[in-house]
C-alpha cells in the first residue's frame, strides 16, 4: 500500500520538492493543495476566480472551501503525499476527521525545518526564476508570518499524536531526501 504522508514546512522549506520525490518513489498521488489553486486561476474557474487576489496577497483561502477542495482529492485516491494542507487548525482538525470516516490514518507527519532568513532567500532565487504571482517581498513577508501564526500550532498537534518526524531542511535535495526515505522505511517495517 502506498503510503499517506503529510509535510508541513514554512515555503521555501523544499516541501513541495520532497513531496514530488516522495510520490514517485512510493507511488502516492501528490496532493499539492497550492497547485491545484494555481491550475485552477489559470483555467479561469469560478474557483480561480474567488482566489486569484488572496493568492497574490499570500493570504490564505477561507477553511471551508480547502476543506471540501481536499475531500474531494482524498476520497479519490489510494495513498497520497499531502502537501500545502492543513494550514490551519480547523483544517488540520477537519482532516482527522475525514481520515478517520475513510479509514486512511497518517502514516507519518514530517516537518521540513528551516530558519526564516533561508526560507526568505530561496523564495527571493524562485521569484526570479519562475516569477510565481505570489514571490513578491510583500507576499512573502505575509506567507511567512501567516506560517508562523496559524500553520505552527499544526506542527505541535501531530508532535503531541506522536506522528511528527521533524527533518532538517537545510542539506541538499538528496540529503533530505535519504532522511525522510529511512524515516518511510521504519513506517513500512511497523506496518
Ligand atoms: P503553496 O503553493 O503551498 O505555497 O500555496 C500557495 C498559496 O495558495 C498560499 O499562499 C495560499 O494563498 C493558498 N493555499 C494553498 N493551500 C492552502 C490551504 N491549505 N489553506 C489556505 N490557503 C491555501
Amino acid at each position: 500500500m502506498p503510503p499517506n504522508v503529510l509535510l508541513l514546512g514554512i515555503q521555501g522549506s523544499g516541501k513541495g520538492t520532497q513531496a514530488k520525490r516522495i510520490a514517485s518513489e512510493y507511488d502516492s498521488p501528490h496532493v499539492a493543495t497550492g497547485d491545484i489553486l494555481r491550475k485552477a486561476i489559470d483555467d479561469g474557474t469560478p474557483l480561480g476566480r474567488q482566489v486569484e487576489d488572496i493568492l497574490a496577497r499570500g493570504e490564505l483561502v477561507p477553511d471551508a472551501t480547502m476543506i471540501d477542495l481536499i475531500r474531494e482529492r482524498l476520497t479519490e485516491s489510494e495513498g497520497f503525499v499531502l502537501d500545502g494542507f492543513p494550514r490551519t487548525m480547523a483544517q488540520a482538525e477537519a482532516l482527522d476527521d475525514m481520515l478517520a470516516e475513510i479509514g486512511r490514518p497518517l502514516d507519518v507527519v514530517f516537518v521540513l525545518q528551516v530558519p526564516d532568513d533561508v526560507a526568505r532567500e530561496r523564495l527571493a532565487k524562485r521569484a526570479v526564476e519562475e516569477g510565481r504571482a505570489d514571490d513578491t517581498p510583500d507576499a512573502i513577508d505575509t506567507r511567512i508570518a501567516t506560517y508562523h501564526r496559524e500553520t505552527e500550532p499544526i506542527v505541535e498537534h501531530y508532535r503531541a499524536r506522536g506522528s511528527l518526524v521533524p527533518i532538517p531542511g537545510t542539506g541538499t535535495v538528496e540529503e533530505v531526501f535519504r532522511q525522510i526515505q529511512d524515516a518511510l522505511e521504519q513506517v513500512a517495517v511497523r506496518q
